[in-house]
């Protein structure tokens, strides 16, 4: 019996193996459903630990209102906690972010102030604007995941040692993208703590700049790409580079095809950064650069996807 409501069904999530996509490989690959969080991702893990920490602290009382700048699975998990612990949510987002994005957060009950689209560094910039706003305005808390300890320490203390008791302590080696980098940091320090030997890969999408950035691709100036959630043209603030052995590059077709045959050959309704570490993982499972099973992180839920990923007019319009 759940005492604390819809906190109680975060994180404890199921990890299993793939068994048709991942023919042909000498390890086992077992994928981490972290979408099947209540929230959809693992960012419910994060939304929490970052709500702890700032009662923990004295900086967050019940009626005070969460500020973060989000459109997607971090606003979900807030709204979650918003809703659970009796505080309001306001999510800055940028013009460009559709209109289903809007209507889901404001039907979550979070107030949403739009900005114009800006780099960062402009004022105009959500990021700016969010920081501002809890700044200017009285009981109004910055839950900043880009920049908290309490994102990779969620990771650290929950998914991580997770993995390890799930796999009894065989991890060859632990793959995930990086958005803020608090999955691959958090969990990444954990499997290295109990093992220096798992190998923590990063799986980025091309045209972003951070496996060039950590040295472990060649540096390019970046581009364009469709895939949601993870890459960057910077190192995020929490990410700790020292945890990361080594990074697989996939492209958006050869994400999105994965994330497709997730759906349809493994019954596994999830959404596109979860096909990149699935692909990443397959490589080095097929071989054999590692002698344990291969994990992959399942970042979250295919339904935010539906009019993209799963829509055939749209993927034949991927480069
Ligand atoms: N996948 C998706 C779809 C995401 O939205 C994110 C976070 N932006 C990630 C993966 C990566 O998680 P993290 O922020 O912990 O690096």
């Amino acid at each position: 019996m759940s005492r604390r409501g819809v906190e109680d069904l975060i994180g404890e999530t199921p990890l299993v193996a793939l068994r048709r996509v991942s023919e042909g490989c000498r390890v086992p690959v077992l994928v981490k459903c972290e979408h099947l969080n209540p929230g959809g991702s693992g960012k419910d893990r994060i939304a929490r630990a970052i709500v702890d920490d700032a009662e923990a602290r004295g900086v967050l009382r019940p009626g005070d209102t969460l500020v973060e700048a989000t459109a997607g699975n971090t606003g979900v998990g807030l709204a979650l906690m918003a809703a659970s612990r009796g505080y309001r949510l306001l999510c800055v987002m940028p013009a460009k972010m559709s209109e289903e994005k809007r209507s889901a957060l404001r039907a979550l009950g979070a107030e949403v102030v739009i900005t114009e689209n800006a780099p960062p560094g402009d004022p105009r910039n959500f990021q700016g604007v969010a920081r501002r706003i809890a700044a200017e305005r009285p009981r109004h808390f910055l839950t900043d995941q880009f920049r908290n300890p309490a994102n990779p320490r969620a990771h650290e203390e929950t998914t991580g040692p997770e993995i390890w008791r799930q796999c009894a302590g065989r991890v060859g080696a632990f793959v995930a993208g990086a958005g803020t980098g608090g999955t691959i940091t958090g969990v990444g320090r954990f499997l290295k703590q109990m093992n220096p030997q798992v190998r923590i890969v990063l799986a980025d999408p091309r045209g972003s700049r951070l496996a060039g950035l950590l040295g472990h691709a060649p540096l390019t100036d970046g581009g364009a790409y469709l895939l949601e959630g993870i890459g960057s043209s910077e190192v995020p603030m929490v990410l700790d580079p020292s945890v990361i052995d080594e990074a697989e590059v996939v492209d958006d077709r050869e994400s999105f095809a994965m994330t497709r045959r997730l759906v349809s050959e493994e019954g596994l309704l999830v959404g596109g950064s979860s096909g990149t570490a699935v692909v990443a993982a397959l490589r080095i499972a097929r071989e054999g650069r590692v002698d344990g099973p291969v994990v992959a992180v399942l970042a979250d839920g295919w339904d935010r996807y539906r009019s993209r990923i799963f829509d055939d007019a749209w993927m034949a319009l991927v480069p």
